[in-house]
């Protein structure tokens, strides 16, 4: 039974003190008839550091499955029979086609993403070029890559080249992590992450929940991902694609990834936590709620499933407040009147107009329909979700 203050808790915490894991853990079991006022209390935290501003990130799948890692969990993985989009490196030019559909959408942070257990040299001469051709066409855009296990050096290559941050994931809690994947160690992915941070690279990590992890494990990978200090915390919730070891696994509830985030929010109170995979499959109605103390989202679409139309993305940010950051007022208006006019006028193609992002038929309510498969953007000859 708890007796945590959550109100209180944020006082503490506004005053310079820090949440325990006793806290955290109490997040994550407080009553669900009391988590608005657990979450009005992180709220506090929230508008303290970000205000009502949302960052919009935008992610690039640069080459898709054919993974020869098995993480459990992902659809790209050695032994998926996932249907998903297969395709190797996209050029420059589609990158930066890519990336522009995003960062008109309201982005200012492209995440290029590639699957594989690490980057070449060869792999990372690519991704040099296309940040440095990013940052020529786009003023002030901030570059995320995303490659895998880092060999000594490349992160400094990425760095020089104008990379702002390096995304590697540690995905879980150490005590569960060899449960989930065994052609990498937890250790692995912590030795990427300090090689990204010692080149200067923004380090942003988090976490996947809904892989069988424990209320304490969900803990001990938070207070993790505080020991490291990163700056961006995105937080995924399972997305169990069919062909994976964890096809219908239904852990999550929108009330339990509410508590997740404000969990979050209370333990990393000043960096940026990111509603990441599965938002809308598993938050559903709670979207809005949970960015009440979440501060980031992902426009459009994810690496191999379909995300909401990103114009319901825009509205929900703007129905409740929330403003973009690096985007006045007027500029938000503009860009969602700019969805309702004809694709030619607006240069960004027809969206196929399925809101729902978690399932082919719009249903979710029950929780029993996998993810939609990404059939637009990256790799394919129909207009991104921007
Ligand atoms: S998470 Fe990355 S490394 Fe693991 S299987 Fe998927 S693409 Fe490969």
């Amino acid at each position: 039974m708890t007796t945590t203050n959550f109100d209180e808790l944020a006082t503490r915490i506004l005053g310079g003190g820090a949440a325990t894991e006793a806290d955290a853990l109490a997040v994550l079991q407080a009553p669900d008839s009391e988590l608005m006022g657990v979450v009005a209390a992180a709220g506090r935290l929230r508008r303290a550091y970000f205000g009502n501003t949302v960052k919009v990130n935008y992610l690039v799948n640069l080459k898709s499955g054919l993974c020869p890692e098995n993480c459990n969990y992902c659809s790209q993985a050695l032994g998926s029979q996932a249907p998903i989009l297969k395709y190797s490196w996209l050029s420059k030019e589609e990158t930066l086609k890519q990336a522009g559909a995003g960062l008109r959408g309201g982005a200012t942070r492209v995440c290029m993403v590639s699957s594989g257990r690490g980057p070449s040299e060869r792999d990372i001469d690519k991704v040099v070029e296309m940040t440095e051709a990013l940052k020529d066409e786009y003023d002030g855009v901030e570059v995320c890559a995303c490659l895998g296990l880092l060999k000594d050096g490349q992160a400094a290559r990425l760095k020089a080249a104008g990379v702002d941050a390096y995304n590697h994931n540690i995905n879980t809690a150490e005590s569960h992590h060899d449960n989930i994947v065994q052609t990498h160690t937890y250790d692995d992915r912590i030795d990427t992450i300090g090689k990204a941070k010692d080149a200067g690279l923004s380090p942003c990590s988090g976490l996947i929940a809904g892989l069988g992890e424990t209320d304490e494990q969900l803990v001990e990978a938070l207070f993790a991902l505080k020991a490291l200090d990163t700056d961006s915390i995105p937080v995924n919730f399972l997305m169990p694609f069919d062909g994976t070891p964890y096809q219908n696994t239904w852990e999550l509830s929108p009330l339990r990834c509410v508590k997740i985030l404000t969990m979050a929010r209370f333990v990393c109170p000043d960096k940026e936590i990111r509603i990441a995979g599965g938002r809308e499959m598993h938050l559903r109605t709670l979207q809005a709620t949970a960015l009440q103390v979440a501060n980031s989202i992902f426009l459009g679409d994810y690496l191999t499933s379909e995300g909401q139309d990103a114009k319901a993305d825009l509205e929900m940010l703007r129905d409740n407040g929330f403003t973009i950051l690096g985007l006045d007022a007027d500029a938000f208006d503009e860009l969602i009147a700019s969805h309702d006019r004809p694709a030619a006028a607006h240069g960004c193609g027809d969206s196929c107009g399925d809101s729902c992002g978690g399932c082919a038929s719009g249903d979710t309510a029950g929780g029993t329909c996998g993810p939609q498969i990404r059939t637009r953007g990256a790799g394919t000859a129909v207009p991104a979700n921007a």
